[in-house]
């Protein structure tokens, strides 16, 4: 799938316009399209001492939060034209449940598709789960 689906690009806006901010002035929302198919929305939470919650992470947290532990998508809209691509931390994080099919989009700020990674592709190599067995 290349084209974004319109109603979650809406999900992908409004939950970028309700990030908390006012440190970078760099709102950053996420949806992640969890095994059975439900969408979590998260946006970025920042604090005064500066450790926020990325939007990938918070929407990963939700997902988590209601019970799910696979990723099949993993959507990321920044507030301007360049990517928005997930931090280091969040490529660790979207590893601890993603599998071989599940897909990294990152949209421009008005939603259109400009990547499309594998998580092999956005985390090489990477350490996991099963590292630990
Ligand atoms: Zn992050």
């Amino acid at each position: 799938m290349n084209t974004p689906d319109p109603s979650l690009i809406e999900t992908l806006v409004a939950v970028r316009g309700n990030a908390y901010a006012p440190y970078s002035r760099h709102p950053v929302g996420a949806v992640v399209v969890a095994e059975s198919g439900r969408h979590y929305a998260g946006a970025n939470v920042e604090v005064a001492h500066y450790k926020g919650l990325c939007a990938e992470a918070s929407a990963i947290a939700a997902m988590v939060g209601a019970g799910e532990r696979r990723l099949r998508e993993v959507w990321v809209i920044g507030p301007g034209e360049h990517l928005c691509t997930p931090c280091g931390d969040c490529r660790q994080r979207i590893r601890e449940f993603a599998d071989e099919h599940t897909r990294i989009r990152v949209v421009d700020a008005e939603g259109r598709l400009l990547k499309d990674y594998s998580m092999e592709a956005l985390l090489p190599d990477a350490f996991g789960p099963e590292n630990l067995t």
